[in-house]
C-alpha cells in the first residue's frame, strides 16, 4: 500500500466484494465512461488476478487507500440487484453472526439471480400478423388454419406452446411468416408459477373483536412506526392469517410493499392459494420448490414492483421490495428460520433488524411464541396482542395423556397403540372422520439391538445408531445417509447371538401395525422417505383433503399448518422422543410440538380429541400442553432459564470444531480457548469447552464444542473475531460459529 489515490467525485471508487468466498473488500476505480452507473448494490465485472470475475459494490467513495486501483470493466444488468439498505443489512449480519461479508451478501441473492446477472431467459414467440388477409387465403382443414384459429384467441404466445396446441411443425410457422400472417421473434419469457390456474377471489372478512384489536395496533404501527414490533400471540385457528391479509391490504393502500415469512414446511400450495385468492398477481412466492427460472422471475417481478407482496421461507426476508411497509413472520418460534450454514442467521431476528433499519413495523405471529419473544414482550420491547379464542368460538381440542407405563403393565406387553388410542381410531373410521398419527421418527425401528450383549448397530462415520428400514431391509444413517446390510447375527465376536431385536419405533413400523389393526382403513405414511419426489408431498395432502385417506401418519411434516376440518382425532405415538434430547430447550420444544399437533384437531364443526402417549406423563411440558396452559409453562420455564443463565437471559454462542484427527481438534480447541478465556473473563461471559459434541462424530469427523453465554452477543463475538484474525488452525480442522444457536447437537 503506497500513496492513496484521490479524486474529487464522491463516487470515483467502489469497494467491491467478489464472488470467490474471500472475506475481503477490494477497491476499484470507476472509469469516466461508467460515471453515474456504479451504485451500492451494483453487480460489476472486474479484473481479478489474471482473470475477470463478477463482484458486488458494497460501498462507493471519493478516495481509496490503495495506489491506483484497477478499473471496473463494466456494470452488469440494468439496475443494482440489491439495494443499499440490503447491503447494510448484510453488513449487520456478517458482524453479528461472525461471518464473511461475502457470504452474507451471497445469502441475500438467490443463486440463480446472481448467476444470470439480471438477464431474462429469452424464447421464440409467435405474434399475430394480418389475420383477416390470412383467413381469406388459408386452406380449410390445414395446419395453417389451426394456427390461425389459435392466434385469434391469443395473439402472442410461445412458439413451443403453439406447436403443441396446433400439432404443427416449425416449418408451418415459417411458411406463414413469409406470407406476413404472423411474426416470429425472440422475447424474454416470464415464468409465473401461478400461470394456468385461476383462483376465485375472496373478500376481506368482517373481523371478530380480538382480530379488530390486533389489526388496529398493527395499522397504528404502519402509520406511526410505533410499536416497532408486534407479537401476535393467537391460538391455532384464532384468525391470525386473516389479520395478516388485512394488514397487507392496508400497506398496499398506502402505496407500500410487504414481506411475509412462512416456515418452508407450511408453504403449501394451499397456503399460497389463500393469499393469491385475496391479492392475485400482486403476490410473488419465493421458495425452494420453484424451478430456478421461476425463482429468478418472481424475484425480478418484485424488483420491478409488478409484485408487491413477497411470501416465502427464510430467505424471502431479503426480497427486493421498496418501500417496505410491513414484515410478517408467521410461526415465529419455528426452528427452520435459522439457517444451518454460515451466516447462521435467524430470519425472525434479522426481520426485526431489517424493520428497524427501514422504519417498518414487524409482526411476529405464533400460537406458541419462543421464550425469547415472550420475554421481549414482558420487558416492553415488543407490544403484544393476544387472540385467545378460536374463530366462531369453536372449542379447543381436549388433550388426554395416556401413561404408557401403566398401559404396559395392564397389557403385560408394550403395544404401539394403547387401547384408548385404538378405540378412538375405530370410532373415527366408523364415523368417516379422519385421524392424524404423529411420530417423531422415520424408519421402521430406531435401532438394532442385541438382547444378549447390548450391542447397538452404529454408523461407521457418525456416533449415532443406525435406523432400520424394513421395506429395503437395510440400516440407514439419518445423518450421513450411509447404508448397511442388516447382519444375520450380533457382530460382536464373543457374542454372535442371532436373535437381533428392533428397539424403538419408526414411522414404517407404526404404519404396519396400524394397517394390521385396521385392514379396511386407507393408511398413508408421510415422512422424508415417502416425499423424496417434489410432488409427492402435495399428492399425499391432496388425497387426504379429498378424504381418500383415513389415517395419515407421519413426522413433523404433518404437524404444521394443515387445516382439514374432517380431522377429529390426533394421536401422538410417543411424546417423549423430543424430551430426551441433550438440549436445554427440550421442554420448550416438546410443549410447542404438542400444542401445534393438537391444533390440527377439530377445526370443523366437531370438537377435536388429542391423545398423547408418553412414558413421562408428569413432565412439566407435557402437563402444561395437556392444560393448553402457555402461561403456566412460561412462568416455570423462564425461572429455570433465569437460574441457569440460559436464553432468553443470555445469548448463546456455540463454536464447533471438527476434523479427521481427534487430537488435532482437541488441540485447536484448547489453544483457541486459552486465547479467548482471558478476554472473556473480564466480562460476564460464561464459557466451557472444548467438550465432545453430543454427536461426537459425524461423517467421519470428530466434533468438539466451545459454548459461551453472555448478556450481550458482542461481549463474546468481539474477542472471538479478534482471536480468529491471528489464530493458526491445524491442517484439516474446520470450525463453525453459531450465534444464538438453536441446535446444540
Ligand atoms: P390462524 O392463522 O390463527 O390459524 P386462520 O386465519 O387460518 O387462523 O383462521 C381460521 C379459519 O377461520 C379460517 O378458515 C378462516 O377463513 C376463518 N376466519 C378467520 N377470520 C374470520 C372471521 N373474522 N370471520 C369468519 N371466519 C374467519
Ligand atoms: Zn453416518
Amino acid at each position: 500500500m503506497s500513496k492513496p489515490s484521490a479524486q474529487t467525485d464522491e463516487t470515483s471508487f467502489a469497494r467491491v466484494i467478489v464472488d470467490l468466498a474471500l472475506d475481503r473488500e477490494f477497491d476499484y476505480r470507476v472509469p469516466p465512461a461508467l460515471t453515474g452507473q456504479v451504485k451500492i448494490g451494483s453487480q460489476v465485472l472486474v479484473p481479478f488476478g489474471r482473470r475477470t470475475t463478477i463482484g458486488y459494490v458494497v460501498d462507493v467513495a471519493g478516495h481509496s487507500e490503495y495506489h491506483e486501483p484497477k478499473d471496473i470493466l463494466r456494470v452488469v444488468g440494468e439496475r443494482p440487484l440489491i439495494t443499499e439498505r440490503v447491503v447494510k443489512l448484510a453488513r449487520w449480519m456478517a458482524d453479528y453472526y461472525v461471518a464473511p461479508l461475502e457470504q452474507a451478501v451471497r445469502t441475500l441473492l438467490p443463486g440463480v439471480v446472481r448467476r444470470s446477472g439480471g438477464r431474462f431467459k429469452e424464447a421464440l414467440h409467435v405474434f399475430a400478423g394480418d389475420l383477416d388477409h390470412a383467413e381469406s387465403q388459408v386452406r380449410r382443414g390445414s395446419k395453417q388454419e389451426a394456427v390461425l384459429r389459435i392466434l385469434k384467441e391469443q395473439p402472442v404466445m410461445l412458439v413451443s406452446e403453439m406447436l403443441r396446441a396446433a400439432v404443427a411443425t416449425r416449418a408451418v410457422l415459417r411458411a406463414m411468416e413469409k406470407k406476413g400472417w404472423l411474426k416470429l421473434e425472440k422475447r424474454p419469457v416470464q415464468r409465473n408459477p401461478a400461470d394456468g390456474h385461476h383462483v376465485l377471489r375472496t373478500d376481506p372478512l368482517p373481523l371478530m373483536p380480538q382480530q379488530a384489536d390486533a389489526l388496529k395496533l398493527i395499522c397504528t404501527a404502519i402509520d406511526t412506526g410505533k410499536p416497532p414490533v408486534v407479537l401476535l400471540f393467537g391460538v391455532t385457528g384464532s384468525g391470525k392469517t386473516e389479520v395478516y391479509m388485512q394488514a397487507m391490504q392496508y400497506v398496499l393502500d398506502a402505496g407500500k410493499s410487504a414481506i411475509m415469512l412462512v416456515p418452508e414446511i407450511s408453504l403449501t400450495p394451499q397456503t399460497v392459494e389463500r393469499f393469491r385468492a385475496r391479492f392475485g398477481d400482486v403476490i410473488a412466492v419465493l421458495h425452494s420448490h420453484l424451478s430456478e427460472g421461476e425463482r429468478h422471475d418472481e424475484w425480478h417481478r418484485l424488483q420491478k414492483k409488478e409484485a408487491r407482496i413477497a411470501i416465502g421461507a427464510r430467505s424471502a426476508l431479503f426480497a427486493p421490495v421498496e418501500p417496505l411497509g410491513l414484515i410478517i413472520v408467521d410461526e415465529e418460534h419455528e426452528y427452520s428460520y435459522k439457517q444451518e450454514e454460515a451466516p447462521r442467521y435467524n430470519a425472525r431476528d434479522v426481520a426485526v433488524v431489517r424493520g428497524h433499519m427501514e422504519s417498518c413495523p414487524v409482526v411476529l405471529g405464533s400460537a406458541t411464541p419462543a421464550l425469547e419473544s415472550l420475554q421481549n414482550a414482558a420487558k416492553g420491547k415488543y407490544a403484544m396482542v393476544r387472540m385467545p379464542h378460536r374463530v366462531d368460538h369453536r372449542r379447543m381440542p381436549v388433550l388426554r395423556i395416556i401413561d404408557m407405563r401403566m398401559e404396559a403393565e395392564k397389557e403385560g406387553r408394550l403395544n404401539v397403540l394403547s387401547r384408548d388410542l385404538m378405540e378412538a381410531i375405530r370410532q373415527r373410521l366408523e364415523r368417516k372422520e379422519q385421524t392424524i398419527l404423529f411420530l417423531n421418527r422415520r424408519g421402521y425401528a430406531t435401532s438394532l439391538i442385541c438382547p444378549s450383549c447390548g450391542y447397538v448397530a452404529q454408523c461407521r462415520h457418525c456416533s449415532v445408531a443406525m435406523t432400520y428400514h424394513k421395506a429395503a431391509h437395510e440400516l440407514r444413517c439419518h445423518i450421513c445417509g450411509d447404508v448397511r446390510k442388516v447382519p444375520d447375527q450380533c457382530p460382536k465376536k464373543e457374542c454372535g447371538d442371532p436373535a437381533f431385536k428392533y428397539a424403538g419405533l419408526g414411522t414404517q413400523r407404526v404404519e404396519s401395525v396400524v394397517a394390521g389393526l385396521f385392514p379396511k382403513a386407507a393408511v398413508q405414511r408421510m415422512d422424508a422417505d415417502t416425499t423424496t419426489r417434489k410432488e409427492s408431498y402435495e399428492e399425499i395432502l391432496g388425497a387426504f383433503r379429498r378424504g381418500d385417506i383415513d389415517i395419515l401418519l407421519g413426522t413433523q411434516m404433518i404437524a404444521k399448518g394443515l387445516d382439514y376440518p374432517n380431522v377429529t382425532l390426533v394421536g401422538v405415538i410417543n411424546a417423549d422422543t423430543s424430551l430426551h434430547l441433550p438440549d436445554f430447550r427440550a421442554g420448550e420444544r416438546t410443549f410447542q410440538l404438542l400444542t401445534q399437533v393438537a391444533g390440527r384437531a377439530g377445526r370443523g364443526d366437531v370438537a377435536g380429541e388429542v391423545l398423547v402417549q408418553t412414558f413421562t406423563p408428569f413432565h412439566a411440558a407435557i402437563q402444561a400442553a395437556r392444560r393448553l396452559d402457555y402461561d403456566g409453562f412460561f412462568d416455570q420455564e423462564v425461572e429455570f432459564r433465569r437460574q441457569l443463565f440460559y436464553p432468553p437471559f443470555s445469548h448463546l454462542l456455540c463454536l464447533t470444531l471438527r476434523g479427521p484427527e481427534e487430537k488435532d481438534v482437541i488441540h485447536a480447541g484448547t489453544a483457541l480457548m486459552k486465547q479467548l478465556e482471558p478476554m472473556w473473563a473480564k466480562t460476564d461471559v460464561r464459557a466451557a469447552g472444548p467438550i465432545p459434541a453430543p454427536i461426537a462424530r459425524m461423517k467421519g469427523l470428530f466434533r468438539y464444542q466451545i459454548m459461551a453465554r453472555a448478556a450481550r452477543t458482542s461481549t463474546m463475538t468481539t474477542p472471538l473475531r479478534e482471536a480468529l484474525k491471528t489464530f493458526r488452525w491445524p491442517r484439516k480442522v474446520k470450525y463453525a460459529i453459531d450465534v444464538d444457536a438453536l441446535s446444540l447437537l
